[in-house]
């Protein structure tokens, strides 16, 4: 097992390296995010013991027992992403047991993570954005910014809001982009999300520097388009079980 998890992380960092050298990227510039989701906490210390430190999980309940799991086995620092969406009720439990909340929505879910944090303890989040006007994604919904400025304008106020509030540090965005059969069929969608984040940082004077896109299936394009952060589950794990 452990050599076919070690075989795994070498392709996936075979891609990120073919990818950011298309682009003269660096390849260290590239975080890689192993998705653990469904998969039991042994995974976890298998990936850990083949050099991958940091975890994304998409639902809370999961997380809590495989993070517990893990922690009692291991002694590194390991980072967890909160990835999936994330209801209000549940901030409380997310804000103490993830490090990065990717999945931050609205500035009602903001403020709900930012009430939960013990004093002093600062959480990482990244808005994920619906640039592609999909109704089945989560996000912000930002399709056709490009062309209207309330648009922009809304999401603008939005994150200075979010950024204001004690406790969270706004660090970027994240995306997940429609499922294609052809990856050249969402480039415009990682696109997008970059120059949206340039035109932010333009109208908010913030820096933003986390893009977190792309998954097992799409992230060279993600990263010939800007990606700092993919988020890979079956190209580490294999496939997940049907739910
Ligand atoms: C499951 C998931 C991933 C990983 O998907 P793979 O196709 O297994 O690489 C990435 N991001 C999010 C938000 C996910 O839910």
């Amino acid at each position: 097992m452990v050599a076919l998890l070690a075989e795994r992380i070498t392709a996936v960092r075979t891609g990120i390296a073919h990818a950011c050298a298309n682009v003269g990227r660096d390849p260290q510039a590239v975080t890689l995010v192993a998705v653990s989701k469904t998969h039991p906490a042994s995974a976890v210390l298998e990936a850990v013991e083949a050099g991958l430190h940091q975890f994304g999980e998409n639902r809370v309940e999961e997380a809590a027992g495989k993070i517990a799991a893990v922690n009692a086995q291991c002694r590194e620092p390991l980072t967890w992403h909160m990835i999936g969406h994330l209801q209000s009720r549940k901030a409380r439990d997310a804000a103490n047991l993830f490090d990065v909340v990717q999945s931050v929505d609205s500035v009602r879910l903001a403020s709900k993570l930012a009430q939960a944090l013990p004093e002093g303890q600062v959480l990482t989040v990244l808005l994920e954005c619906n640039v592609s006007g999909e109704a089945s994604k989560g996000g912000f919904v930002l399709n056709g910014w490009e062309r209207d400025p309330a648009v922009l304008a809304d999401f603008a106020r939005s994150l200075g809001e979010i950024a204001a509030l004690p406790g969270l540090s706004v660090r970027g965005l994240m995306t997940m982009a429609p499922i294609a059969d052809d990856m050249e069929l969402v480039r415009p969608v990682f696109r997008s999300l970059r120059v949206l984040r340039d035109a932010l940082e333009q109208s908010c004077g913030m820096a933003l520097p986390v893009l977190s896109m792309g998954m097992t299936d799409d992230f060279p394009v993600a990263i010939e388009e800007g990606a700092t952060m993919i988020r890979v589950g079956r190209a580490l794990f294999g496939e997940r079980a049907a739910l």
